[in-house]
């Protein structure tokens, strides 16, 4: 073979195009192979680029192209099994390679430092440094760095400390010259095996056959459902699979939403897997995230815990992937490389070979619609384990009815009860602030954000208003700015007014109140947790934050406020995910002598969707659904992907996607759909006119195949200041 001269690199830029430049000056550039790194000159920047392949001729003119400045690698940082991956989710998804395969690394990586395990600064204090503390009255910052590492003997990484006190980096260089601190390098490692797990519960029939199943499917691909409700034992059945993966010597990577990540869901792994776990949760330094992925690629760590982008973790030896909440919206990137982990995932485990399993009490439609298809098999567990019962759900007609800030009578009742007898109360309402309008009773004036088409959100405990679209905020008019009247209202209810009618009402009961708003500082979520944990007669308000991930044994009654939200929405979608959240609320409470209630405030408990769920279960429901998507032609039935533009003006979004439109349509056969450009639901966010366009075909390949012709082209008829994206199969219309 002749040796390679060209080599088309990927950088970090928003065109779908490789670039290609030649061998370093001097060097042949033998060694340099598909998934290396170099450092590029590109424009009159230096980038850090991949090596996607080499070849011995181009027809580029010789002369115009330039060397590259430096071999970062010597051989690729991907297993190939990886590599592909990146490859393929590029093309699949649409993406310029370059930002696929930096949004894959992390972050020490994408800036060219040097594949290797990485270190980290460990500080202590050191005799000279005690006597200071002493006598250095003047200095509080050195003297806050030096009073916290006195707390700690053994010393501190530097992470830490700068944690406990920001911006410190300066100080500790200057107690480092004083010589009152010492600081050592470390190489950042990972705990060794643990002599003793704990050992788990019996399995039961169902657990044991689910368990049987996977590991009859170990070494090939199988694609599992684990199906089963709140409490009824997945997570046992994880826990089982991934002892016997990881005694086979492989590795297991599980992936767990963002929300899942709880603290109490590390420890269950930890004390119950007598191996080393990577965890990559959203603390870790750089470092520390460059040394997991650097574990997991040389076989020192068994397995792998993390979120949506831990899927791009490389692996020595893959045994096996878990999904757990397989339905969850995180798994999907809402920006720029817009992927979805789990479908990632699924694609990866048939690559390797292995088995994976996602679980969920609630399925994605689109999983439940594969399991039709023979494509996954599913596994139930039908029955809470340890003996707990299900909760029972009722519809709650509120038409007519009294209400007191949205809460019924006949609700204020029940959980009366419930309190009596010293249980908590859980109301679910997914709206955070005290109202979501406020408007001026005399002219129908209402507070709108002047950045996006929404109303502001007013929050009376500060008086301001808030829009929960762009974040703008402003302080909340004490009068009409039309008409100037002193008379305004507050339409309907949030969260905080919530919390603030019950608390008159239930003045000898703890009202705790869990959402974005009262959970902003670091470990106050924890806090509230554990006040639940510990507490019995409460009542706890919350937004889907209190929906996911925890238990609460001693909640016996759920009040789903607000059920209509997810029926009249244009969101294709919402039907499901509305479901989805009722049975997560519902999942919350009850355990074995108490099973839960859940009562479902609707205006419309009629609806058919709302019937089939309560009275026949998710599944029923989610057929229904599948038959509607079917009828309207809707995914999984078909395909589809989403263009959205965006700009200052109004016309330039609509005028670029009538343009792409065109294009596209050169491109397209009768399995092809498109339809709009509309403007977005809501037109104006953040300042910006938005536009979109939606392509759908009848079958995946159709869609791949008129999307790859048309986006070279599209890419090019981008003028002035608009902004756009494609996204593949979206979770979003909007
Ligand atoms: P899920 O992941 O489906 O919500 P978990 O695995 O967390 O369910 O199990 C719920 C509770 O039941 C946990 O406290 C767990 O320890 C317990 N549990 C699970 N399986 C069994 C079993 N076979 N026997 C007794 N208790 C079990
Ligand atoms: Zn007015
Ligand atoms: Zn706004």
């Amino acid at each position: 073979m002749p040796t390679p001269r060209y080599f088309q690199i990927a950088v970090p830029s928003p065109l779908r195009q490789t670039f290609t430049y030649l061998a370093p000056h001097q060097q042949k550039g033998e060694l340099l192979t598909p998934g290396c790194r170099v450092m590029v000159p590109f424009g009159r920047r230096k980038l850090v680029g991949i090596v996607c392949a080499t070849s011995a001729q181009t027809d580029q003119a010789h002369s115009r192209l330039r060397h590259i400045l430096q071999v970062i690698d010597h051989s690729p940082l991907w297993p190939a099994e990886l590599w592909q991956l990146l490859l393929w989710a590029a093309q699949y998804y649409q993406h310029p390679l370059g930002e696929v395969l930096h949004t894959a690394l992390p972050a020490p990586l994408r800036q060219g430092k040097p594949a290797q395990t990485a270190t980290r600064s460990h500080w202590h204090i050191t005799a000279a440094g005690r006597d200071a503390l002493t006598t250095l009255s003047r200095a509080p910052r050195q003297q806050a760095v030096l009073q916290l590492l006195s707390h700690h003997p053994q010393g501190l990484a530097q992470e830490q400390v700068l944690t406990d006190l920001p911006g410190s980096n300066e100080i500790l260089k200057r107690l480092l010259d004083k010589t009152w601190l010492a600081c050592e390098i470390q190489p950042v490692s990972w705990d060794l095996p643990r002599a003793h797990a704990e050992a788990g519960p019996l399995l039961n029939a169902q657990q044991q056959a689910a368990v049987d199943s996977v590991r009859a499917a170990f070494a090939t691909y199988q694609a599992f459902l684990l199906e089963g409700v709140t409490g009824s034992g997945k997570t046992e059945v994880y826990l089982q699979l991934i002892g016997h993966c990881v005694a086979q010597g492989k590795q297991a990577l599980v992936l767990v939403p963002e929300i899942g990540l709880t603290p109490q869901m590390i420890r269950r792994f930890e004390k119950r897997l007598a191996c080393r776990i990577a965890v990559l949760h959203s603390g870790l330094s750089d470092n520390e995230r460059l040394a997991a992925w650097l574990a997991a690629k040389q076989g020192d760590v068994d397995v792998i815990l993390g979120t949506r982008s831990a899927i791009f973790t490389p692996m020595h030896a893959p045994g096996l992937i878990i999904i757990d909440e397989e339905h969850d919206a995180s798994f999907k990137q809402q920006d720029g490389f817009r992927y979805s982990a789990r479908d990632l995932a699924v694609w990866r485990a048939h690559h390797n070979h292995i088995p994976i399993v996602l679980g969920s009490a609630t399925p994605a439609i689109e999983s439940l619609y594969n399991v039709s298809r023979e494509r996954f098999q599913l596994l139930q567990l039908t029955e809470r384990a340890g003996g707990a019962r299900a909760p029972r759900l009722h519809l709650l007609d509120v038409r007519a009815q009294p209400m007191h800030e949205g809460v019924s009578d006949r609700l204020l009742q029940l959980m009366r009860q419930h309190l009596e007898n010293n249980n908590q109360v859980l109301l679910f309402l997914n709206r955070r602030g005290f109202a979501p309008t406020l408007m001026c009773h005399d002219c129908g004036w209402i507070a709108t954000c002047q950045r996006c088409d929404s109303h502001m959100t007013y929050y009376q405990r500060d008086q301001r208003l808030r829009c929960h679209h762009c974040g703008a905020e402003r302080r909340a008019e004490q009068q009409c700015t039309h008409c100037a009247s002193e008379n305004l209202l507050t339409v309907g209810a949030g969260t905080e007014r919530i919390e603030t009618a019950l608390r008159e009402r239930f003045t000898d009961t703890e009202i705790i109140r869990i959402d974005r708003d009262t959970t902003r500082r670091r470990g106050s979520l924890e806090d509230l947790l554990h006040k639940i944990k510990n507490g019995r007669r409460q009542i706890l308000i919350g937004t889907q934050m209190l929906a996911k991930g925890h238990h609460f044994p001693n909640v016996t009654l759920v009040g789903i406020l607000d059920a209509d939200q997810g029926l009249h929405s244009a969101e294709f979608r919402a039907p499901e995910r509305m479901a989805q959240l009722i049975l997560q609320v519902a999942g919350r409470a009850g355990r074995a002598e108490q099973p839960g209630e859940v009562i479902i405030q609707t205006h419309h408990p009629d609806h058919p969707l709302l019937l089939s769920l309560i009275r026949e279960g998710y599944n029923a429901f989610a057929r229904a659904l599948l038959q509607e998507r079917q009828a309207a032609a809707l995914p999984p039935y078909t395909a589809m992907a989403i263009f959205r533009a965006e700009a200052v003006e109004r016309e330039a979004p609509l005028g670029f996607l009538e343009r792409a439109r065109a294009i596209l349509q050169t491109h397209c056969d009768k399995q092809v759909n498109i339809f709009g450009p509309l403007p977005a639901p809501m037109e104006k966010r953040a300042g910006r006119y938005r536009a979109q366009l939606i392509v759908q075909a009848a079958q995946r390949p159709q869609l791949q195949h008129v999307l790859a012709a048309a986006l070279p082209q599209i890419e090019s008829a981008k003028t002035g200041k608009v902004r756009w994206s494609i996204d593949v199969d979206p979770i979003d219309t909007y």
